[in-house]
């Protein structure tokens, strides 16, 4: 993880207990360990593993295998590193699944994959964020399991008199056990940055000496802990180097600097006895405070009033404005982003980027705070199940509510959110205050596509009025395969045995002629292009077309309209849109088609009336299925006007 441990020494101990952890497993495969690479096997010293690290580091893969190639292993890194960071808080706390760390295992396999391809690569990361959608569902019952499910809580941001510690991180359960031992101690103990969100669980606040939060986000913890009169816990990310308080900080769990004094057991009498040997606070600061606590429970508790309210035009519109924060100039913009936002419009925040405006005045609407904090950066699951309940509560997509989202990265946990996000559909993402820089433009022009050919098949269905499945986003490569077609877009007709009568990108007009010959009907005139020997064909065979192509090119529309004009009842229409970049999810079948709802849809949309011969429709239907399955694209089905996703 970065940010968290910047201790040598302690890192060589970590690789090489990994080397242990190898030899074992290789031991308990019964593998023959003897052809294991060297660069395998950590080297024995500092200077080995550092060299070992620059063979397979970024400049070195740059030189290899080109920046698009590296970027995207490095977006998998990154990822992966922010699902371990979640990881590692709900093990902590019970919860797990070898799901997760299967994955894991997997991704840093593919890491190690000398020549990897966009598809492998992407469909990774996609993974990725399905797997972290999952490891944050496992910290959030890990903390609401333990502490209860945060509720609306005014904290006080400013100190009062007496000995304190002060608790950075994101780890609850390193505060818990330090509340518990300085219990009756007249120890004061705050939070700090990302800690902040401790005070909402009742787990926690239940203490009393746990007086509220000092300070705020982590780049401001040079000066903030340098100030602070007593001792520092960091427990997590995010860490800087100590400047004159190297005496009174400690570190725990994943998190070290050379020199600090680690508590690697929970005993933290090293940390109460320097926070006693500390001056302490001499007087109550003048009292200030913010409110906070509004995670999905909260907010759902209440989604009655907040659904009225947007239900009467009172809100119209929700920010979810929040991220990692840093130091980098520009992100004030976040600040003044946050203080033009609509007086009818509420901002949800999370992680510590609320810092840029957390203490400021917002007010209320109809009693509905309009800053709400949904909590650390893990808390984007509950954000998440807010936007879903919202968008169930108004029957629509996610992507459909007054919802813009504007985040800020930094680190790992952030590129694991935003894999999340892009993993679940969610689109029009604003990412800053600059892009991550291993994000190349072509790995970021895929990370955009990716995101938005849902809602391209949306927008062309309802623009065209199209009554027949669209199946998107399926690669141009492995549909040219697929259906051994040169170009798109192009027509390819089977007939009810499945036999391929009719392929070629034929202008619209040329297509009846084509079919009647291939019906066996005299009159019709055939155009004189070349086309495949047509076998002869009941008229009662149901016709299967399709049409793939890019659903934003004209030549597309005007093939399926020719389609839909050919007057042959008994057809069934699929609109196959590719797009020429790597499939999306290549392992996880993301929405496999249904084949009864798909079944479903084709009676009653194409032929509006129940085919008699099901089992030729369905021997089309496995064999429709079975050409798109490996593809693992979605379907989109019209149904009594609303679009819903074939599940
Ligand atoms: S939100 Fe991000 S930047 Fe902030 S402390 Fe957490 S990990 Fe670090």
């Amino acid at each position: 993880m970065t940010n968290v441990n910047f201790d040598a020494e302690r890192l060589a101990g970590v690789l090489k207990d990994a080397g242990a952890i190898l030899d074992k497993a290789v031991a308990l495969a019964g593998a023959d360990a003897s052809g294991r690479p060297e660069s395998c096997k950590p080297a024995g010293d500092l200077a080995g593993l550092i060299a070992q690290g620059h063979e397979v580091g970024i400049l070195k893969r740059r030189d290899t295998l080109g920046d698009d190639i590296t970027g995207l292993q490095e977006l998998i890194t990154y990822g992966l590193k922010g699902v371990a960071a979640y990881a590692y808080h709900a093990a902590i706390l019970g919860q797990e699944d070898d799901a997760v760390y299967d994955y894991i295992n997997n991704a840093l396999d593919l890491l190690t994959n000398p020549s990897p391809t966009v598809d492998m690569l992407l469909s990774c990361a996609l993974k990725c964020g399905e797997i972290n959608l999952r490891t944050m569902e496992l910290l959030d019952a890990g903390n609401t399991g333990a502490y209860g499910d945060q509720e609306p809580t005014v904290v006080r941001v400013t100190p009062i008199r007496g000995k304190c510690i002060v608790v950075s991180g994101h780890d609850l359960k390193d505060l818990e056990e330090l509340l518990k031992q300085t219990e009756g101690k007249g120890i004061n103990v705050y939070t700090h940055g990302e800690m902040l969100t401790a005070n909402a669980y009742p787990g926690l606040k239940k203490y009393s000496h746990l007086v509220g939060n000092y300070g705020s986000a982590w780049q401001e913890q040079g000066k903030e802990f340098a100030d602070f009169p007593g001792a520092i816990l960091m427990t997590t990310n995010c860490i800087q180097k100590p400047k004159g308080y190297i005496d009174r900080i400690f570190t725990s769990g994943p998190t070290a600097w050379p020199g600090v004094k680690h508590i690697a057991d929970h005993n933290y009498a090293p940390v109460i006895e320097a926070a006693l040997a500390a001056p302490g606070f001499a007087e109550d600061a003048e009292e200030k405070t913010i409110t906070i606590g509004f995670a999905r429970s909260a907010v759902l508790g209440v989604a009655d009033k907040v659904i009225a309210a947007v239900k009467s035009g009172a809100i119209k519109h929700f920010f979810l404005i929040g991220g990692c924060d840093g130091a980098k100039a520009g992100r004030n913009y976040y600040t003044e982003l946050a203080q033009s936002v609509p007086q009818d419009s509420v901002i949800l925040t999370l992680a510590c980027g609320k810092y840029r405006f957390n203490k400021l005045e917002f007010g209320d609407i109809g009693g509905i705070p309009r800053l709400l904090d949904v909590g650390q950066c893990n808390d984007a699951y509950s954000a998440v199940q807010i936007a879903v309940a919202l968008a169930g509560a108004f029957e629509c997509g996610v992507n459909d509510l007054p919802l813009t989202m504007i985040l800020s990265w930094y680190e790992q946990k952030a590129v694991a959110i935003l894999l999340t996000l892009l993993h679940l559909g969610i689109q029009g993402i604003k990412l800053g205050p600059s892009l991550p820089a291993f994000i190349t433009p072509a790995a970021l022009n895929i990370l955009v596509d990716i995101t938005d050919t849902e809602e391209k098949a949306r927008e062309f269905i309802k623009k065209h009025d199209v009554q027949y499945p669209v199946i998107w986003d399926s690669t141009q490569s492995k549909v040219a395969e697929e259906f051994k077609i040169l170009s798109t877009p192009t027509i390819i007709i089977y007939d009810g045995r499945g036999k391929r009568v009719y392929s070629g990108a034929d202008p619209p007009h040329a297509l009846d002629a084509h079919i009647a010959k291939a019906l066996g009907r005299q009159d019709a005139q055939t155009t004189d292009k070349p086309g495949p020997a047509t076998p002869e064909l009941t008229h009662s065979a149901l016709l299967e077309i399709t049409i793939i192509g890019d659903i934003e090119d004209p030549a597309f529309l005007a093939l399926s309209r020719a389609a839909e004009s050919f007057d042959d009842a008994n057809k069934e229409i699929v609109l196959l849109d590719v797009e020429d970049h790597a499939d999306r999810i290549l392992e996880t079948p993301y929405r496999p088609l249904d084949v009864p709802a798909l079944f479903a849809c084709l009676v009653d949309v194409a032929c509006a009336r129940p085919i008699t011969d099901p089992d030729s429709v369905e021997t089309t239907l496995r064999r429709f299925i079975m050409k798109f399955s490996d593809a693992q694209q979605g379907a989109l089905e019209p149904s009594g006007g609303a679009l819903e996703p074939v599940r």
